[in-house]
C-alpha cells in the first residue's frame, strides 16, 4: 500500500523545467519555510542548509524560480524585494510603513475578484498587485506609548 505522495522539491524543480541543484532545492525550501524573506535572509537560509553560496548565485536562482512560477516576488516601494512560496492565488500584501513587516491578505471579502478589472483595455490580465500600507500592531503600540 503506497499512499499518494507529494512530489519532492527536486521533482518540482525538474517538473518546472529547471536544472536541479542542492542550492536550488535549499533555496526553494528556505523561501517556503520563510515569511516573505528578502534576498539576504534567503541567502543565510540557504547557507544554513548547504554551506557557502554566493549572493550572485542566490539572485540567479531566485530569478529562475520566480520565472518558473515556483516562488513569487513582491516589491513594496522603498523595501527590498521579498520572496514567498505561496504562488498562484493572487493574494495581496499588507506592509508596515515603519518596520517593513509583510503579511498576506486574501482578496477583499465580499468583492468581485480583483482580477475582474472594470476596464481591461483589451489586456489579458493574470495578476493584480495590491499592497495595503499602514502600521503593524507593534509599531502602532510603540507610537501610542510615545504620544503625549
Ligand atoms: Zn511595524
Ligand atoms: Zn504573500
Amino acid at each position: 500500500m503506497s499512499a499518494p505522495r507529494t512530489p519532492t522539491t527536486a521533482e518540482e524543480l525538474r517538473g518546472a523545467g529547471l536544472r536541479v541543484t542542492a542550492a536550488r532545492v535549499a533555496l526553494l525550501e528556505t523561501v517556503r519555510d520563510g515569511d516573505h524573506l528578502d534576498a539576504e535572509a534567503v541567502t543565510s537560509g540557504v547557507r544554513d542548509r548547504v554551506g557557502h553560496i554566493s549572493l550572485q548565485a542566490v539572485y540567479e536562482a531566485l530569478h529562475a524560480l520566480t520565472a518558473a512560477g515556483l516562488i513569487r516576488r513582491i516589491e513594496p516601494a522603498g523595501s527590498p524585494a521579498r520572496f514567498e512560496g505561496r504562488v498562484g492565488d493572487n493574494h495581496h500584501h499588507i506592509v508596515c510603513r515603519s518596520c517593513g513587516v509583510v503579511a498576506d491578505v486574501d482578496c477583499a471579502v465580499g468583492e468581485v475578484p480583483c482580477l475582474s478589472a472594470s476596464d481591461t483595455h483589451g489586456f489579458s490580465i493574470d495578476e493584480a498587485e495590491v499592497i495595503y500600507w499602514g502600521l503593524c500592531p507593534a509599531c502602532s503600540a510603540a507610537r501610542g506609548s510615545r504620544a503625549p
